[in-house]
C-alpha cells in the first residue's frame, strides 16, 4: 500500500495509556486518606477548610487529584508503527462506504470511532476487554477497538505479516459496523434466538463473520489507496490464518465444523475474492445463499 500522500480519519481515537489507574483511582484514594486524616485531626471543621482548599485549588486551574501535583501532566500516548495505517485504512472505508451508501439508496454512512488500545480497555456499550480477543466491533457503542500488537501477532504468530494483511482485518471490522447500522446484526440474532440447535446458531454467525469479510473485499476492490502487487496475497493469507479450522488445527483439536463461528479458511478467501471482484455489496447475501 502507497500511504504517503493519503490522509487521515479523524475518528481513531488514540486511548492507549488508558489502561492504568494512576490518576483516577490513585488520586481518590489519596484523597480519602487526607479527608480521615483530616477528620481524625480537626474533625468536620477541618474538612470544611480541606474542602474549600480543594475548590480553590480547582478555580485557579490545578486539579489537587492528578499525580502531577498541580500542573496538567503533558502526557505524550503512545504511538505504533501502524497508527498512520490505520488512519489511513479507516478514511479510505469512510469513503467508500460513503459512496456505497449512497449507490444504495441506504443513506447517509455513519462513520465508525476506532480505538487504539493497549493491553486492556474499557468500552462505552461492552464491558471492558483485554487484547487477548483481538480486533474487536461493539455494536452497542458503534465503535471499532484494536490493539495494534495483534498486528506483530498476525505477522509472527499466524504467519500472516504485510501491510494489506492489517488493513484487512481493520476493513473486517468496519464490516460488522455495516452490519450493524443496517439492522442486519439484529436480524440475524433473533434468528439465532429462535434457532434449534447450538449448530445452526454458529451457522448464522460463520455467515455474518463472512459477509464481514466479503464487505472487506468490497471495499479493497474501491480503495483509492495505491495497492502494491502481492497486497491482496497479503489479505488472502490474513483471512486463511484466521479462519476457524486453521485456528483450532494450530491449537491442537480436532476440526469440528458445526463449532465454527468464523468460517473455515477456504471459505473466508472466497468471499473476500468475491467482494473484491464485485465491488458491490450485494454480492455478499451470505445470509441468502446456499452455499457459503
Ligand atoms: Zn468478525
Amino acid at each position: 500500500m502507497r500511504l504517503d500522500d493519503f490522509g487521515q480519519s479523524s475518528n481513531v481515537r488514540n486511548r492507549r495509556g488508558e489502561g492504568g489507574s494512576r490518576m483516577g483511582s490513585g488520586g481518590a484514594g489519596l484523597m480519602f486518606v487526607l479527608i480521615r486524616m483530616v477528620m481524625s485531626r480537626f474533625g468536620i471543621g477541618g474538612l470544611v477548610v480541606l474542602g474549600i482548599g480543594f475548590f480553590a485549588l480547582q478555580a485557579i486551574g490545578i486539579n489537587p487529584l492528578s499525580s502531577g501535583g498541580g500542573t496538567q501532566r503533558a502526557s505524550a500516548p503512545q504511538t505504533s508503527q501502524y497508527d498512520q495505517l490505520v488512519g489511513a485504512v479507516l478514511l479510505s472505508t469512510e469513503n467508500v462506504f460513503t459512496e456505497v451508501f449512497r449507490e444504495e439508496g441506504i443513506g447517509d454512512y455513519p462513520e465508525p470511532v476506532l480505538n487504539l488500545f493497549a493491553g486492556r480497555v474499557t468500552t462505552r456499550g461492552c464491558g471492558s476487554a483485554t487484547s487477548a480477543v483481538g480486533p474487536f466491533y461493539c455494536p452497542a457503542d458503534s465503535q471499532v477497538y484494536i490493539d495494534t500488537s495483534f498486528f506483530d501477532e498476525l505477522g509472527q504468530r499466524f504467519g500472516a505479516p504485510g501491510d494489506f494483511a492489517q488493513a484487512y482485518v481493520i476493513a473486517h471490522e468496519v464490516g460488522h459496523h455495516i452490519q450493524n447500522v443496517t439492522g442486519i446484526s439484529d436480524q440475524v440474532r433473533r434468528q439465532q434466538a429462535s434457532a434449534r440447535s447450538e449448530a445452526d446458531r454458529n451457522e448464522y454467525s460463520v455467515r455474518l463473520e463472512l459477509m464481514a469479510d466479503c464487505l472487506a473485499g468490497v471495499w479493497a476492490g474501491r480503495t483509492q489507496i495505491q495497492l502494491d502487487p502481492g497486497d491482496i496475497r497479503e489479505a488472502l493469507g490474513a483471512a486463511a490464518a484466521i479462519g476457524d479450522d486453521t485456528l483450532q488445527r494450530r491449537s491442537g483439536g480436532r476440526v469440528v465444523p458445526d463449532s465454527f463461528t468464523h468460517g473455515t479458511s477456504e471459505q473466508r478467501q472466497r468471499w473476500f475474492t468475491t467482494g473484491y471482484r464485485a465491488r458491490d455489496i450485494s454480492a455478499c447475501d451470505t445470509l441468502g445463499t446456499d452455499q457459503l
